[in-house]
């Protein structure tokens, strides 16, 4: 019988449990929590955005980090294998705006019950409550790849196998177990480590007027990310204002490009990123000058900062007032026709200085991890320690929301079980 370990019951590493039970496999999932899928849980807001259905162009299109990695990952299981094996398993899905993928049940814990079946189906061991504390390998002599011989768990005792699949995450929401583990045991076995940050994450702000919006949500806005000269991202769509800075869903996908403004830095760099926030994006400069000015020639005696209710919520008139050049007490009719253009600028490019992230704790994704430079993309095996396999978060790859994590998830964890048992039985 041959012996292949997983570490971590989340979606990679039961993904790969799956994969890698055949008959005359001995498939063990070590988890050291007292259940499967803590964190899987309470993905999409307890719903589980499972995949997304759009075309193999946009999976990758959402790929935030090394998506030409995942190129046999994705094409060997794609996002209709996964919805195929859960439906299978009797967790039907259905299909929502975005081509988002969630259990018709509106229920994780339905996701995480066709896993559970699976998996017993398929004969794997589960053990809860343990926890690996170190990789267990022989180095190469003279060097060159070592080689798998298995685990030590917390207290000392040691398992062998002829395959170690690393399921272990990334550090956003550590309680959920994802505390790095895996990474230490990637650096333990010689691999490199890209920087981690926090991704997927609300940002933080030096300007102390985002703290007077809090809870002002704007839902046709086009925010710019913005470092030295570059572009780092541009999108429309919506953003909350919060007692620290910024969140919502443009925001969280402007944070996955905050790492480019910061690379080769283990740190962010305080204040090397900008955002701009272009109020009117469906008019250009041209277009919202007339369009202030008509709004401006029907309230002539009134005063500026009474003329503004057809262009912003209640909440922004003072920000706004107080950002422009324009006395809020200045009659519309002695507003000059400068005054006016810079006060259209800065609705077309509201600044801010991004001071950095929140912490794992708010971050739905660990951007960084094991370095994909040390990993085979076509069987997920180091090219360092034979034997030894990594999938899911803990490598250095992420996406957008939209489900597109989770399938990187199922995808390498898939790739990692069905090599570990074909690696396994040379
Ligand atoms: C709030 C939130 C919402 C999200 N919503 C979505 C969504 O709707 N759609 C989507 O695509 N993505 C979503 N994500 C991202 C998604 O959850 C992750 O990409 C995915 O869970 C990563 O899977 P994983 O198996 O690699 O890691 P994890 O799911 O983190 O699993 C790792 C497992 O390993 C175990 N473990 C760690 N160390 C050890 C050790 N030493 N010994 C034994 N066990 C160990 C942990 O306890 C854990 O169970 C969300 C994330 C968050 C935080």
């Amino acid at each position: 019988m041959r012996e292949i370990l997983v570490i971590g019951g989340g979606a990679a590493g039961m993904m790969a449990a799956y994969a890698a039970a055949r008959p005359g496999y001995h498939v063990i999932l070590l988890e050291k929590n007292e259940k499967l899928g803590k964190k899987l849980f309470i993905t999409g807001k307890g719903r589980c955005n499972v995949t997304n259905a759009a075309d193999m162009e946009t999976l990758f299109a959402n790929v935030c980090t090394n998506g030409k990695f995942l190129y046999s990952a994705f094409y060997g299981f794609d996002n209709q294998a996964v919805m195929a094996l859960l439906e299978q398993a009797g967790c039907p899905l259905k299909t929502e705006r975005g081509e988002r993928v969630f259990p018709v049940s509106d229920h994780s814990s339905d996701v995480i019950g066709a896993f559970r079946r699976m998996l017993q189906k398929r004969g794997v061991e589960l053990r809860f409550h343990t926890e690996v504390k170190h990789i267990v390998w022989e180095a190469a002599e003279p060097p060159g790849k070592g080689r798998i011989r298995g685990v030590e768990l917390h207290g000392g005792q040691r398992l062998y196998a002829d395959a170690v699949i690393v399921c272990t995450g990334g550090l956003s929401y550590a309680s959920t177990g994802a505390t790095g583990d895996g990474m230490r045991f990637a650096r333990e076995t010689g691999h490199r480590l890209t920087p981690c940050r926090p991704s997927l994450v609300p940002l933080e702000t030096a300007q102390d007027w985002c703290r007077e919006l809090m809870g002002l949500s704007l839902k046709n806005v086009e925010l710019r990310l913005v470092s030295g000269k570059r572009e780092l991202y541009r999108e429309q769509g919506e953003l909350l204002f919060t007692h620290f800075g910024v969140s919502g869903p443009l925001v969280l996908t402007a944070s996955c490009y905050l790492g480019r403004a910061f690379a080769g830095k283990d740190k962010p760099e305080p204040e090397s990123a900008k955002l701009y926030l272009d109020l009117k994006p469906a008019l250009t400069e041209e277009q919202l000058d007339r369009r202030v000015l008509r709004d401006f020639e029907e309230q002539q005696n009134k005063r500026f900062k009474n003329a503004l209710a057809g262009l912003f919520p209640a909440k922004l008139i003072p920000v706004m007032v107080m950002l422009s050049d324009i006395d809020g007490e200045k009659r519309v009719n002695e507003i000059t026709r400068q005054e006016r253009r810079s006060f259209v600028a800065l609705i077309k490019n509201l600044p801010l200085t991004v001071k950095g992230t929140r912490s794992y704790a708010e971050a739905i994704i660990t951007q960084g991890g094991v370095s994909v430079k040390d990993i085979n993309p076509s069987t997920m095996e180091s090219k360092l320690v034979s034997g030894l396999y990594f999938a899911g978060e803990v490598l250095d790859l992420d996406a957008h929301t939209g489900g597109f994590n989770l399938q990187i998830a199922w995808s390498t964890g898939h790739l990692a079980g069905e090599s570990a048992a074909d690696g396994a039985c040379l």
